[in-house]
């Protein structure tokens, strides 16, 4: 497999294994640890049970004990925070936690995962932002309660914008690219984050949902230097990662695991 580290993002291999992780929030590795999970080889996370994520969770020396998922993510704009270990969560697209042990685990095919790492406070986050909750201010909501439940301030937050589907292939049409534009046009000159362009004589609308994420949380205070994103696309890499663009219903889910040991 092509090795996918960059700038930001280290591409992990343990044998079997695959996944990326954030060189940044390797600094914290003694006391928090996350992936992004690529196709792999016998590493097949299609059904979310925690079985599945035992050997996984080996090589990241987490405790399995504490794995929390979500049921069903929803495209909807609810964080929940999780208090103890094997808490149920459905319908809903963010958790947050302070425990030590617990570990969130999300799943994506194109839409941003966001992590967050609130480090004086050793509080976590993972949020499910597809467009749809994008348009919803997830993330901007999963910060401020974040801020809220833990006493962080906005100076002590770090936000990792995952591998998503990039502006390079994000396309909407008209109807798609209007909520945007009426959602987030105060966010500043909508060509920043709409790109046109043609196919067979038709209007095309490229979305940079990164940029708006990133603006979302620089606008409740969040320095942009603690805003890290991956500057990598699904639907570019899907021979490594599932990508609902590029392989519809057929497609699989990445991973995204954030944990407190
Ligand atoms: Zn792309």
């Amino acid at each position: 497999m092509q090795d996918l580290s960059n700038e930001t993002m280290l591409h992990v291999k343990k044998g079997d294994i695959e996944y990326l992780q954030f060189r940044k929030l390797l600094e914290y590795q003694d006391k928090v640890e996350h992936c992004y999970t690529l196709k792999g080889q016998n590493n097949d996370y299609a059904k979310e049970e925690a079985n599945n994520y035992t050997a996984l969770y080996k090589v990241m020396n987490l405790d399995i004990e504490g794995f929390t998922k979500i049921e069903h993510q929803a495209h909807s704009d609810i964080v929940e925070v999780v208090r103890k270990k094997q808490e149920f969560h459905t319908n809903i697209d963010g958790l947050l936690t302070n425990k030590r042990g617990i570990s969130l685990s999300l799943r994506f095919a194109d839409c941003t995962p966001i992590l967050f790492y609130a480090p004086l406070k050793n509080a976590i986050g993972n949020i499910h932002s597809g467009w749809r909750g994008t348009v919803q201010k997830i993330g901007q909501k999963a910060a401020i309660k974040m801020m809220q439940e833990y006493g962080v301030n906005k100076e002590d937050i770090l936000c990792f914008l995952g591998p998503c589907i990039g502006k390079c292939h994000f396309e909407v049409g008209e109807d798609v690219k209007e909520i945007f534009e009426n959602t987030f046009s105060y966010l500043g000159n909508s060509e920043k984050f709409i790109a046109k362009g043609e196919y067979k004589e038709e209007q095309k609308y490229f979305i940079d949902t990164t940029f708006i994420n990133r603006k979302l949380l620089e606008e409740i205070g969040i320095p942009s230097s603690h805003i890290i994103e991956s500057n990598i696309c699904t639907v570019c890499n899907s021979e490594q990662m599932h990508s609902y663009r590029a392989e519809k219903e057929k497609a699989g889910r990445n991973t995204a695991i954030i944990g407190l040991k």
